[in-house]
């Protein structure tokens, strides 16, 4: 019944499009009249909303133009993309609620602070709705239906909407990645054709590697609310912060043979840190949109495939926040119109959706207004008592001498409006002695309690086994900090030192200027970048392989590199005009030495001083090669360490001269490209003296092609021969690991491992490659250890495989090597512990004995 009903709604939509008409009509109800004074978007654009798909550029000039026509909304530009695309952000509400904005902001503010909400009367202030779209960029019926809504609430003549837009304040994001919109919209466009093509193999419908889901370095930015590492995210927090919104929406599509889909997501794997109360009101918005979507005909579920788990999601983030986050999924259309199990799926009709549910979602914030901003106050309300009743007290971290990645870290405590405190006294704990010098403290009794908890907390014990994504971040673990949980009996508050209102800056510096040599040691974070910049001047740098101390008392651990002032190509004045430039532009230290005799250890002119050698670097990219690994690998060579990656199609590496390169690099993918001449190009080149490095499936190739002397585990199947069909997804799911996080242990003494400052490091873990453990016995630089579970959800068989596993190998092939990495160290940007070990594989690779890795 109701399935036939839906075929005559689709028939109605496509005897409708046939005319080539999608106008207002289609999209509005008929009892609206708008007003003539507001140009649609056909009037500025030509087309009609859904008879293709707007320019990014269309977009903002629409709604540029838009804004100026309306009273009731004002546009702002707050931030940039990577591509220089501008971010917009409307408000939209009465012309006289907007004439007093900033006081409606500020009152807003206070409902998240204990000590003001109680004196607020939350019936005389406007709720605010924040409307999101289109974080994926190849999920464009949200951005598309943003046009709608704009118009809509800015022309709309009802007495509803005087009403609706005196009691609330809609913000509106109507493109949240234009990078990679941009990427998808060319490419249907391009190949938009008169007669529509419904076909799913014509290539309108299928989007080129590394197509528009990404930012412009491939990442997800529904990932990146809690890691804030993008400009789209910082911007984008910084305007969540400055609103706190009642109600936030993230409009996205799913597959072309489902439906439409809103939360609740599945209950049981709702993040315990979000309230109950928080999934009722969800529940309460969610009577909303079925009604709307009933009015219209259109078929959709709640409450299955998707969760709200981890925070660094859209509709995830807003619930650690006192705000009720909203995942929307529309089925895909994937250019004009398409052939699906359910009919024809019409690009217009998957706007009509979108445009209807965030016209429910602002009626619901209307009707339910009151409440949403009790919850918020309510919600701020109970952190006292749940700071109260939670034995943890204060998180106290240390960063030793790595200053960038301990100011990373705080750079996100600090966006997420965590108040965070230098240490004010020295604090031993068990196994640490945390020195105010480098050590920070996170009291807990704050208004981001449960944020706090969701970013520093370890979880080993889940309700669900299935996650929609990651089941482990913790964020000290991913930078590879000591860090403590100080209960009643270690926390005082006169713990609490100076509150960071900004990143701590600290200028890097050189002690002095020298005639014979300076050291720079390889402890920090931007220790690479540091030695990539000497070499772009042309410098010469060697690399010590082991520990000495000179004669004014400083210790050097294996790693820290020599500039010679002799034999340089330059003078001493320009080195150390270099060394000077280097030391404030990666803020790192250089020492100044008169001589090359030293106390203890190697002496300057060593042996055990190696050439360091300047890294040339190609990485395979394409179809069939992970587009979020290679992004991810770009991002941080290009962007966070300034060093120069060529980026190469798999398929043409048989007609590029590898010569120029020293290094290239696998991430996970299929390599079907390799088969055959390539392989054989690629292996050559290796014994020739170059260096391979394959991350996960990368990896995984050069092992199953033979060039890297890897064994992996023999993982059994299940034996068990009957199980309930009832229960299949639920029990292949649990065998992914789908994210968790697990301790290592580091041979300091090996290059791969220099610079940590201790042995054991986390590492990320969201794969089934398991690493036998090295037959030579010095060729086991990071070692899973017995028990390694730190964080996350494992099953019982994949632990097995785990312990004692290696997660990194070396090689030996020709001259040449092969460094494969079982996980992903660069995993989203975030993970700077691991960080290093890839750095270290590039820069140190070649100074690894040969004889430890046969
Ligand atoms: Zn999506």
């Amino acid at each position: 019944m109701i399935r036939s009903s839906v075929f005559v709604v689709i028939f109605l939509i496509i005897s409708f499009m046939a005319k080539g008409q999608v106008d207002l009509d289609y999209y509005f109800a008929d009892d609206v009249s708008f007003s003539p004074d507001i140009p649609t978007p056909s009037e500025i654009l030509g087309f009609n909303v859904g008879e293709k798909h707007v320019s990014h550029d269309q977009l903002v000039r629409y709604l540029h133009i838009l804004a100026e026509h309306s009273d009731r909304m004002t546009i702002e530009r707050y931030g940039w993309t990577y591509e220089h695309r501008p971010l917009l952000l409307l408000t939209i509400s009465s012309p006289e609620n907007l004439s007093r904005i900033e006081e409606i902001r500020n009152d807003h503010l206070r409902l998240s602070d204990p000590a003001a909400s109680a004196n607020l009367n939350t019936r005389e202030m406007p709720g605010i709705i924040w409307l999101g779209y289109s974080v994926h960029g190849n999920e464009p019926s949200g951005l598309n239906a943003s046009l709608l809504v704009a118009y809509y609430l800015a022309a709309a003549q009802t007495e509803e909407i005087q009403s609706v837009l005196k009691d609330l304040v809609i913000l509106m994001d109507p493109s949240i990645n234009p990078d990679g919109y941009s990427r998808f919209e060319q490419w249907v466009n391009q190949y938009m054709s008169e007669v529509k093509i419904t076909d799913p193999n014509n290539v309108e419908h299928n989007e080129a590697w590394p197509r528009g889901r990404t930012n412009h370095y491939w990442f997800d930015l529904n990932r990146d609310w809690l890691p804030v590492q993008h400009p789209e995210s910082k911007a984008r927090i910084d305007q969540f912060y400055k609103w706190k919104p009642n109600i936030l929406t993230d409009h996205h599509e799913m597959g072309s043979n489902s439906t439409f889909f809103f939360q609740p997501g599945i209950p049981s794997r709702n993040n315990p840190n979000t309230p109950t109360k928080n999934m009722e009101l969800t529940n309460r918005i969610a009577e909303y949109h079925a009604e709307a979507l009933d009015r219209i005909g259109s078929l959709y579920f709640t409450k299955e495939q998707f969760d709200d788990f981890y925070y660094g999601k859209g509709s995830s983030y807003p619930d650690v926040n006192g705000s009720i986050g909203i995942l929307f999924e529309q089925a895909s259309s994937r250019g004009l119109s398409r052939q699906t199990v359910n009919g024809i799926l019409e690009f217009p009709f998957t706007i009509r959706n979108q445009l209807t549910v965030s016209l429910s979602t602002i009626q619901a914030g209307y009707e339910l207004k009151d409440e949403l901003l009790s919850y918020q106050a309510e919600f701020y309300n109970e952190t006292a008592d749940l700071a109260r009743n939670e034995p943890v007290k204060a998180y106290v971290f240390d960063g030793g001498k790595d200053r960038t990645k301990t100011n990373s870290l705080i750079d996100i405590l600090l966006r997420h409006q965590i108040a965070t405190y230098r240490l004010q006294n020295e604090l031993s704990t068990a196994n640490h002695r945390y020195l105010p010098e480098h050590a920070f403290i996170v009291p807990l009794a704050q208004k981001q309690f449960r944020l706090i908890q969701a970013i520093f907390e370890r979880s080993t014990s889940f309700t669900d086994s299935l996650f929609y994504d990651v089941s482990a971040w913790t964020f000290p673990l991913a930078f590879d900090m000591t860090y403590a949980a100080l209960t009643n009996k270690d926390y005082k508050n006169d713990l609490l030192g100076e509150r960071l209102l900004e990143v701590p800056r600290t200028a890097g510096s050189v002690a002095a200027r020298s005639n014979y040599a300076y050291l720079m040691d390889w402890d920090d974070y931007n220790a690479p970048k540091a030695a990539y910049m000497l070499q772009r001047y042309d410098l010469k740098v060697k690399i010590a392989l082991k520990g000495f101390r000179t004669t004014d008392g400083r210790s050097h651990t294996p790693g820290t590199l020599l500039i010679p002032v002799q034999n340089q190509s330059m003078p001493d004045d320009r080195v150390h005009e270099i060394i000077q430039k280097t030391a404030t532009e990666c803020q790192i230290d250089f020492y100044a030495v008169s001589s090359g005799f030293n106390q203890d250890g190697i002496d300057l002119g060593s042996p055990n001083m190696a050439n360091l050698e300047k890294p040339k670097i190609m990485m395979l990219v394409g179809d069939g090669v992970s587009s979020y690994e290679a992004g991810e690998v770009w991002h941080l060579l290009d962007n966070r360490f300034n060093i120069p990656v060529t980026l190469v199609d798999a398929g043409s590496i048989e007609r590029i001269n590898l010569d120029p390169y020293n290094t290239i690099i696998l991430v996970s993918g299929s390599y079907s490209a390799l088969a055959g001449v390539p392989r054989e190009k690629l292996e050559q080149w290796v014994k020739n003296g170059g260096k391979v490095i394959g991350i996960r499936g990368g990896a995984k190739w050069l092992i199953d092609q033979k060039m890297a002397n890897v064994k992996l585990k023999n993982t059994q199947q299940d034996t068990l021969n009957q199980r309930s069909y009832g229960d299949m997804s639920q029990h292949i799911g649990a065998q992914n690991i789908g994210g968790a996080i697990f301790e290592t242990t580091l041979d300091l003494t090996h290059p791969l491992c220099f610079g940590y400052p201790d042995n054991t490091l986390s590492v990320f873990k969201n794969n089934r490659y398991f690493f036998e453990k090295s037959k030579n016995p010095y060729n086991t630089p990071v070692l899973y250890t017995q028990d390694p579970l730190l964080s996350g959800y494992v099953s019982a068989d994949n632990y097995e495989y785990i312990k004692n596993s290696s997660a990194v190998i070396v090689s030996t092939l020709g001259r040449g090597k092969s460094i494969c990495f079982s996980d992903n160290p660069n995993f989203r940007a975030f993970w700077y512990g691991t960080n290093r070990l890839f750095l270290n594989a590039i820069f140190l690779g070649d100074i690894i004995s040969n004889s430890s890795s046969r």
